[in-house]
C-alpha cells in the first residue's frame, strides 16, 4: 500500500486509540418510577459532537477505499458539525479540506471550520451544496465525501466500538441492563442505521424509536415508504430533519417514529439545562422529548425499563440562537404548552 495512505490511517487509528469513551449518564428525574433514562454525551468528543465518530469513519472508509492519497482536497456539503469534525481528520493527515456551505452560513461556524485547518466554499443557498460539491470535487480532482449517502456504510455496525456497542457495555451494570428503547433523531440518518443493525445483529430485546422535527420529510417517507417526497422547507433543528430522503436514512431498522413539534425541542432542551446544569443542542431536546414520553407510556402500562437517547452536542454553539429567549420568541410557536407537559416531571 501507498505509504503515505499508510501512516494517514495509522494517524487516525492512534487519535482513536487515545481517546476515551463518551459517558453515559442516568438522568435523575424526580417523576420516573421504575423506569430509568440515560443520556450518552457526545458532545465531550474532541470537535464537540457526534459527527466526530462519523467523520472519523468516513475518513478511513474513504483512505482503505483508495479514495483519498497525497494532496487529495477534500470536499464535504456542510456547514455545521460535520464540516468541523471533518476539518479536525482532514488537518491531521495533512489533506487540503473545503465545506461547501451557503452564503447565509454564521460566521462563527465558518470561524470555526478556519480553525481547523478548513476552508468554505460558498453557494447561494443549501439546496445547491450537494451539485456544487460534485462539481468542486470534479474541477480540484478533489474527493467529495458525501455524509448523507456514506454515513450508513462508513461505520462497522456488527461493533468495533461503534455508538451501539459502546451502549450496550455500559449499559451492563444497570438495573435494566438490555433497554427497552433507544431513541434518536436523524439528520444523515447514519446513527440510527448503525443502532437498528447492532440491535439485530445482536438479537437484543430492544427497539429503535427516531423522532423526527417538523419539516423534514423522514416520519412521511417511513410511513408511506415514499423515498421521492420532498419538503420546500428546511428543518430548525440543527443537524437533524432533512428536506428529502438521504440515502442513509434506512427505515426497515427502524421500530416507531414519532414526530416532535420544533417548540417541544427548544422547552426540553431548556428543561435538560435545569436538570443537569449544562447546556446540549436542540437535537438533544428532540430525543429527550421522545424518551420522556416512552418513559410516560411505559409507566401507564405498568411496565419497568430502561431508555438510552443521545446528547448529540454542547449547547454552546447555540448561545445567540436556541439558548436567546428573543430569538426564540422570533422563530418559534410560544413554549408554554410544552413548559406545562415537561413541569408534570417535576
Ligand atoms: C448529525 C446530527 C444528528 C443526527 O445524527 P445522524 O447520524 O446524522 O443521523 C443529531 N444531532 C446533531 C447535533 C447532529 O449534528
Amino acid at each position: 500500500m501507498n505509504r503515505w495512505v499508510a501512516e494517514a490511517i495509522a494517524k487516525i487509528n492512534a487519535d482513536a486509540h487515545r481517546s476515551a469513551d463518551t459517558h453515559l449518564f442516568k438522568l435523575e428525574v424526580p417523576g420516573l418510577e421504575k423506569v430509568e433514562i440515560y443520556l450518552k454525551d457526545e458532545s465531550t468528543h474532541p470537535t464537540g459532537s457526534l459527527k466526530h465518530r462519523l467523520a472519523r469513519s468516513l475518513f478511513l472508509y474513504a483512505l482503505c477505499n483508495g479514495k483519498i492519497k497525497q494532496g487529495t482536497t477534500i470536499i464535504e456539503a456542510s456547514s455545521g458539525s460535520t464540516a468541523v469534525s471533518e476539518a479536525y481528520f482532514a488537518r491531521m493527515i495533512g489533506a487540503p479540506f473545503v465545506a461547501v456551505v451557503p452564503k447565509s452560513t454564521a460566521r462563527s461556524k465558518i470561524k470555526l471550520i478556519e480553525f481547523y485547518g478548513g476552508r468554505a466554499h460558498f453557494v447561494d443557498s443549501a439546496p445547491q451544496m450537494h451539485d456544487a460539491s460534485v462539481e468542486l470535487a470534479k474541477e480540484l480532482g478533489g474527493y467529495f465525501m458525501d455524509q448523507f449517502t456514506y454515513a450508513e456504510r462508513a461505520t462497522d455496525w456488527r461493533g468495533n466500538n461503534n455508538i451501539a456497542e459502546s451502549i450496550f457495555m455500559q449499559m451492563e451494570r444497570e438495573p435494566h441492563a438490555v433497554p427497552s428503547m433507544l431513541v434518536m433523531s436523524a439528520g444523515t440518518g447514519g446513527t440510527s442505521a448503525t443502532l437498528g443493525r447492532y440491535i439485530r445483529y445482536k438479537g437484543f430485546d430492544t427497539k429503535l424509536t427516531v423522532v423526527d422535527p417538523e419539516n423534514s420529510v423522514f416520519f412521511d417517507s417511513y410511513h408511506s415508504g415514499d423515498r421521492s417526497l420532498t419538503s420546500p422547507h428546511s428543518s430548525c433543528i440543527e443537524g437533524i430533519g432533512r428536506p428529502k430522503v438521504e440515502h442513509s436514512f434506512q427505515p426497515e431498522v427502524i421500530d416507531r417514529m414519532i414526530r416532535v413539534p420544533d417548540a417541544a425541542s427548544i422547552a426540553t432542551m431548556l428543561w435538560l439545562e435545569k436538570l443537569i446544569g449544562r447546556r446540549a443542542g436542540a437535537s438533544t431536546g428532540t430525543n429527550l422529548w421522545g424518551a420522556l414520553k416512552i418513559a410516560r407510556e411505559m409507566m401507564e402500562a405498568g411496565q419497568e425499563g430502561s431508555i438510552v437517547t443521545l446528547l448529540c452536542d454542547s449547547g454552546e454553539r447555540y448561545l445567540d440562537t436556541y439558548y436567546d429567549a428573543d430569538w426564540v420568541a422570533k422563530n418559534f410557536e410560544d413554549l408554554t404548552p410544552y413548559n406545562d407537559v415537561l413541569s408534570r416531571w417535576e
